[in-house]
């Protein structure tokens, strides 16, 4: 058991977001950090993750933040010396329709505003990259080729290493159980190793991060909503061996793992979670069923119309873990008025490994007190002012936001 009793810094919560804002802050100078988790390292949301990460965005600010995690990713792998689990595979999105293929067309002047390489493809192009691909179907596809996806564990495990190396300390098996406050001014966290005394505290804590809050008297402004996926027995290679294979009009994406292929689909209407009854370890909810099978034959249709042998692909696992959406399908990240020393970073509606970087350098940057990298005003965590998140209404904005992910990328 360790003897500290104070620090800069307190972090909970010890995944993606938690490891990159710790070692977002040891890059930038400030090792005086503590990382609070009650399980593991990457044993929340982050454990289940399909590490999809993407510069194909529609608004600056998410893209600019995915920018950050790939800076991060060469950065780690080279101050480390080994892989972080990214597979630089490119990722594809195949339009069926005018009004997604406009767009697309949006995406692609986005990104060569900001001068990331990204093109619309023919469907001969495409079809070498994706042999099992229908092009007849498509009204247009682009091609990202910086793009790919990461081993979640693996790029968790490299920020917390990063941050440790330069002096961040890690608690695992350890929980925050309370705040202490001296009038508006937190001055430390009750944990199960005792209290430790600090000048900021952030609120990393994932699909936990309310409860947090409630020691404040706020409420998270988000829901926690399933995200599952399905890994397939093993594939032929020239099946497998493709960039991420976005299907938006299927509400689809597709990509390798291992060696067979990972089907995500979109649901329209996701299970949704009582925020105020979550156990302290995700592995303990129930999340798969019998009936999720005929969920994804009722979905097949969809994916067949660009992948005719879809019904062949048989499978393996079928994976499922929670995510928190807000409405608007924005982050919730930065302070609350009336608390000094608070900072939140949650409510990361299904991209938290992708904008990691940008997460972890906003709340390195607002701690420093330097200019932050996006406009925080559009992220501001008590932007849902009253509303009470655990009712149905907002759940059910909650879900919306969920079902038209990617029309706002
Ligand atoms: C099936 C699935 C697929 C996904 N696919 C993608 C994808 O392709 N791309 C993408 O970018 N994102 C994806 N996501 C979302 C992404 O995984 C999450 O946004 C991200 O992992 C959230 O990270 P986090 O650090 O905020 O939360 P978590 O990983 O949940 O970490 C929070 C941590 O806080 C700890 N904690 C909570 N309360 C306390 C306390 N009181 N004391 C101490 N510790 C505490 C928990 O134990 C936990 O480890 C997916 C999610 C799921 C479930």
């Amino acid at each position: 058991m360790t003897t500290r009793t104070n620090a800069d810094v307190v972090v909970i919560g010890g995944g993606i977001l938690g490891a990159s804002i710790a070692w977002h802050l040891a890059r930038a100078g400030v090792t005086d950090t503590v990382v609070v988790e009650r399980n593991e390292v990457a044993s929340g949301a982050t454990a289940y993750t399909a590490g999809l990460v993407s510069l194909a965005r529609t608004n600056r600010d998410a893209l600019a933040m995915v920018r950050c995690t790939l800076g991060a990713i060469a950065e780690l792998e080279a101050s480390l010396g080994y892989s972080v689990g990214f597979h630089r595979t490119g990722t594809m999105r195949v339009a069926e329709n005018g009004e997604t293929s406009d767009g697309l067309e949006n995406m692609v002047r986005l990104l060569s505003s900001t001068g990331i390489e990204s093109r619309i493809i023919d469907g001969e192009s495409a079809r070498e990259m994706v042999p099992w691909l229908d092009s007849a179907v498509a009204h247009s596809i682009i091609h990202v080729a910086e793009d790919g996806y990461v081993d979640g564990h693996m790029l968790t495990s490299a920020y917390m290493r990063a941050a440790r190396n330069a002096g961040v300390t890690l608690w695992t098996r350890t929980s925050a159980l309370s705040v202490v406050r001296s009038g508006e001014r937190i001055v430390g966290v009750e944990t199960t190793r005792g209290r430790i005394g600090c000048k900021w505290l952030v609120d990393a804590a994932g699909t936990w991060a309310g409860d947090v809050l409630r020691w404040f008297g706020v409420e998270l402004g988000a829901a926690p909503l399933r995200s599952h996926y399905w890994i397939s027995a093993p594939v032929e290679e020239r099946w497998r061996d493709i960039p991420v294979v976005f299907l938006p009009d299927a509400r689809a994406y597709l990509r390798r793992e291992g060696d067979g292929l990972l089907v995500g689909i979109q649901e329209s209407v996701s299970r949704a979670f009582d925020a105020r009854r979550l156990p302290a370890d995700m592995s303990e909810l129930t999340l798969t069923g019998e009936e999720d099978w005929e969920l994804l034959a009722n979905h097949a249709p969809r994916i067949r119309r660009c992948f005719p042998d879809f019904d062949e692909l048989r499978y393996a696992h079928h994976i499922a873990g929670l995510t928190t959406y807000t409405p608007d399908g924005e982050l919730l990240l930065g302070t609350f008025p009336g608390v000094e020393g608070l900072l939140l970073a949650g409510g990361c509606c299904g991209k938290g490994v992708s904008v990691s970087g940008g997460v972890g350098r906003i709340v390195a940057d607002r701690i420093l007190g330097h200019s932050a990298l996006v406009d925080l005003d559009r992220l501001r965590p008590d932007r849902f002012g009253t509303d009470d998140p655990h009712s149905e209404a907002f759940v059910a904005r909650c879900v919306d936001a969920r079902a038209n992910k990617g029309r706002r990328a």
